[in-house]
């Protein structure tokens, strides 16, 4: 099977990883911007982080054969730090447009403020203006109020539901979520919050309409196997082997297609792989032999 993890942090990951999640079977993945861990004091840092999603990180995935697709927005939590938001938004214009990029996110409410809310509807009305796909990320305490707000706020400035990824649901806001319209994304994480059992269980009731897999891998104890991991239970649970493929596969796909960026029949292919490429003067090799593969050398 192939997999797609339409949200996972591959900075925070090594190359290992991405390695692992090649031979997992994952094809294809969305690296949404996102806060550090540790606040980021200057807009600086926020210019080389988006460079980086859009170069360095989308070449280390495809080093290992995965292709590499992100998004860019002002995450919630630094939304908070008022006078560098402003610069921040200043820069969404600069990258959200390039190559490569499937999406507006990761953004939304983290801790439901004000400043949270003017930055997260700054930047749903440039998806409108732009016609792009939104990636939003609901907060951790207070979910049910995070994701009503989101769809409210993002059907007050008219983004179309069908560019809506409601990401981070639970049980809790499943049935707001696909009531709205939107896709609903679900994050596994292991020993907490979404489990693989859950998430079985919600493809069993809930049939596999408008719901995304993801593993939100990070730097925090997460999984980036997360969806390759799940689909198996999936299948030794009893779910029909095309709904599987559709909550793993194909509608993370359709959502974020929407963004004119990604060649979905190009992924259908074996990933051609080349090594012996560089970036910049930079190689993800340390001295090991570099894998060319055949259709590389044509
Ligand atoms: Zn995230």
């Amino acid at each position: 099977m192939r997999f797609f993890d339409p949200h996972i942090h591959l900075t925070s990951r090594t190359t290992d990883d991405i390695a692992a999640m090649a031979a997992a079977g994952l094809r294809a993945v969305i690296e949404p911007a996102f806060w550090m861990g540790q606040p980021r004091t200057n807009v600086g840092t926020f210019v080389d982080y988006f460079s980086s999603l859009v170069g360095w990180e989308r070449f280390r995935a495809a080093q290992m054969g995965v292709t590499h697709y992100c998004a860019i927005g002002l995450n919630s939590k630094e939304a908070n730090n008022e006078g560098l938001a402003r610069e921040v938004l200043e820069l969404i214009p600069r990258f959200a447009l390039k190559e490569g990029v499937v999406a507006v996110g990761e953004i939304g409410y983290d801790e439901i403020s004000e400043a949270e809310e003017h930055a997260f509807a700054w930047q749903l009305d440039f998806a409108r203006r732009h016609d792009m796909v939104v990636m939003v990320h609901t907060p951790h305490r207070d979910k049910k109020r995070g994701v009503e707000r989101s769809l409210e706020l993002a059907g007050d400035i008219g983004v179309p539901v069908e560019k809506l990824v409601i990401d981070h649901n639970t049980e809790e806001t499943v049935e707001i979520t696909l009531q709205s319209g939107a896709w609903a994304g679900f994050t596994i994480y292991p020993h907490t919050k979404m489990s693989s059992e859950r998430m079985v269980e919600i493809v069993r009731r809930y049939g596999p309409e408008r719901l995304i897999v993801d593993s939100s891998a990070d730097w925090g104890i997460s999984d980036p196997l997360a969806v390759p991991r799940t689909a198996r239970l999936m299948l030794e649970r009893g779910i029909p082997a095309e709904h599987v493929e559709q909550v793993t596969w194909q509608n993370g796909l359709d959502a974020y297609a929407q963004s004119g960026q990604i060649d979905v029949a190009a992924l259908l292919e074996t990933p051609v792989v080349d090594q012996s490429t560089f970036f910049g003067d930079n190689s993800v090799l340390r001295g090991q032999t570099p894998r060319v593969d055949e259709a590389a050398r044509a």
